[in-house]
């Protein structure tokens, strides 16, 4: 066992849940707002209840001869409504963005019913203390990037790619003719979408450039906004190239494991001088909807929808539990990759070297009771 490259004893897979607050309209609503999730307050929680009827609990959750439902988890960390998108970047996110710096994949993956905050916490706003994972991700590699090349003669290069996954079709966010894309795999460049776009892109202005042409091809292709999002799941790949010549690599430390581990290569770049490259690549997921299908509802393209966001959401489910399963660690368990686009894509971002922060998203309201105890047991599962 070779280590991970940053701390040893750190995970490689980590799981999070976050609980939005209340939102205006359930706090004023019809029905008085009812609340059923529990985060003990502290420094770091780690547990968190879900009930039925949380003011029943003092009374191990019989009350008046009913039996109220209740549920006790735990995480790596449990976000309460109160959280910040900082607090949540740098405990939960910064780690695997730290990661593709030093050449190595990582994947951040946001889970839940369609309303419980994926976007939110992954997106957010683009500026202020509402920002989400990806623009403070995007900020922290291109501040690395000013630091590091500061003081070393190295070299960075930042790719771009936005993706799609609609019925189990792959299209291209940021060149909307290339639909129906393709996943291959080879030895130079691994695992990778066929004729994906990939944009050179030099400050956090331009990432976010292509965002929003993503976000505006994602909307075309339905009748309401919402609709297509929910039941898709986008992929933004930043892919950080880091080059050095090599005679400054071999008083570095821990360059030897590095190169042992990580998508690192050597080539002769202009001038004749060797270089060393390492490649990371950074995935930020925001899967579709989880609510589980009403069969009696849904009919035609309805319900051939939700059978592949179900499909492709067990397959997520059932690679990360292969992955994080002590047992199987060691005996090589079968890790079913090629049951769904989507983990065939994040294949060589999950597991190994690589860093995955899988986030559980849930609602506070007593409405959602069923959806967030099937997102909770999912998200124990990946454990
Ligand atoms: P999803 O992407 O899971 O469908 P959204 O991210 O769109 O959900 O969130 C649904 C609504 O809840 C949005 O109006 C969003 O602004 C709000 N929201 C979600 N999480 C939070 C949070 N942590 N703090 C404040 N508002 C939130
Ligand atoms: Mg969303």
């Amino acid at each position: 066992d070779l280590g991970g490259p940053l701390d040893g004893e750190e995970d490689a897979v980590k799981v999070v849940v976050r609980v939005r607050p209340p939102l205006p309209r359930e706090l004023n609503g019809f029905r008085p707002f009812q609340n059923a999730v529990l985060v003990p307050p502290g420094q770091t929680p780690q547990v968190l209840t879900l009930s039925e009827n949380l003011a029943a609990l003092g009374t191990n959750g019989v009350e008046n001869g009913i039996v109220y439902n209740s549920y006790r988890f735990g995480f790596d960390r449990v976000y309460g409504p109160e959280s910040t998108q900082e607090e949540l970047y740098v405990h939960s996110a910064r780690n695997a963005v730290h990661n593709v710096l030093q050449g190595y994949n990582a994947s951040i993956i946001a889970y839940g019913q369609t309303g419980t905050g994926k976007t939110y916490t992954m997106e957010g706003e683009r500026s202020g203390h509402g920002r989400g994972i990806i623009p403070r991700a995007i900020e922290d590699v291109f501040d690395h990037i000013q630091r590091d090349a500061g003081g070393q003669a190295c070299k960075f290069l930042v790719r771009a790619s936005y993706l799609q996954i609609y019925n189990e079709v792959i299209s291209d966010l940021l060149k909307p003719e290339s639909s129906n894309l393709v996943v291959r795999e080879d030895k130079r460049r691994g695992v990778h979408v066929e004729g994906l776009s990939e944009w050179v892109v030099r400050s956090p202005a331009e990432v976010y450039a292509l965002m929003e042409r993503g976000a505006a091809v994602r909307a075309t292709g339905a009748t309401k906004l919402n609709e297509i999002s929910s039941r898709s799941h986008a992929i933004f790949m930043l892919i950080v190239e880091k080059s050095t010549p090599s005679a400054s690599l071999d008083g570095e430390p821990g360059g030897g494991a590095d190169q042992l581990n990580g998508n690192m290569g050597s080539s002769r770049g202009p001038g004749s001088a060797r270089q060393s490259v390492k490649v990371g690549k950074l995935n930020l997921v925001d899967l579709a909807g989880s609510e589980r299908v009403h069969v009696t509802g849904a009919t035609g393209k309805r319900l051939e929808e939700s059978k592949k966001i179900n499909q492709s959401l067990s397959a997520l489910g059932n690679v990360i539990a292969a992955l994080t399963d002590p047992k199987g660690r060691d005996g090589r368990p079968h890790v079913p990759y090629r049951d769904s686009k989507l983990t065939r894509i994040l294949e060589d971002s999950l597991g190994g070297n690589c860093k995955t922060t899988f986030m559980a998203m849930v609602s506070p309201a007593v409405e959602a009771f069923a959806e967030s105890l099937s997102t909770l047991k999912f998200a124990n599962r990946a454990k």
